[in-house]
């Protein structure tokens, strides 16, 4: 199916977004804001008017929601400094930033529980924090990754018995989790970093989706059933 469609960039709180629109092998539409444009993910396999008509409706809402809520796309950068500590998936780790005036690339090493990380002393400012930022957040991802398998896991052989695919963890991504068709499931950096209850919610959400995909009542009776307090963890999540 060829994509005729074209929208108007959305303008939300000094910002614009620009719209794409992708054919994907979902079975459900999508809009997400990846790297600060809205991405309409549109299933391939739906008739051409339908899926037109879908993405219109889709679109205006995701308009709306961007003009309520655009805090929730813009990601703060964590601030990186030397002799922090942080804890990553109830993990504590200490952080050691050193700049190297003589290299022009920026590295990371985990030594111990220490991030040891030599930024080039090339950098801009601004250039620096992001370096920083992404150097600590996958040194940590591989660090605990292993650990996050286990409990994903075992909450699955407890509770759901799928079959997974990859478990990956994201450094840059506006949602806390997701699963894909194929049962893939990706957890932000970000999800680590906050308290093991909310944590292990993410993971009992994306792994009902295994069983579920769509955010039916059934879904939400299946995560009720492991979860049972699972609103207030929503809040909490989508408050953050
Ligand atoms: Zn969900």
């Amino acid at each position: 199916m060829g994509i005729a469609l074209r929208f108007e960039p959305i303008d939300a709180n000094g910002k614009r977004y620009e719209v794409k629109v992708v054919a994907t092998d979902l079975k459900r539409m999508y809009a997400r804001v990846v790297d600060g444009k809205l991405v309409i993910q549109m299933p391939a396999s739906w008739d051409r008017n339908y899926a037109m008509e879908s993405a219109i409706k889709l679109y205006e809402r995701a308009r709306r929601f961007l003009m309520r809520h655009p805090e929730r796309f813009d990601r703060k950068r964590m601030e990186v400094r030397d002799g922090m500590e942080i804890r990553v998936l109830g993990r504590a780790f200490r952080v050691s930033v050193t700049e190297n005036p003589n290299s022009s690339s920026s590295r990371a090493r985990l030594d111990g529980d220490t991030v040891a990380i030599s930024l080039s002393g090339r950098l801009s400012q601004k250039d620096r924090a992001r370096h920083a930022e992404s150097l600590l957040s996958r040194t940590c991802s591989k660090a605990v990754l292993p650990a996050l398998a286990d409990r994903v896991n075992r909450t699955n052989a407890e509770h759901f018995r799928s079959t997974l695919g990859a478990i990956r963890i994201r450094n840059n991504t506006s949602k806390w989790g997701s699963c894909t068709s194929r049962n893939n499931l990706s957890f932000s950096f970000r999800l680590l970093l906050l308290p093991d209850d909310i944590i292990d919610y993410v993971i009992a959400h994306e792994l009902a989706h295994t069983k579920v995909r769509s955010h039916s009542q059934r879904f939400w009776a299946i995560l009720g059933s492991i979860v049972p307090d699972y609103k207030q963890k929503r809040k909490w999540l989508n408050a953050h």
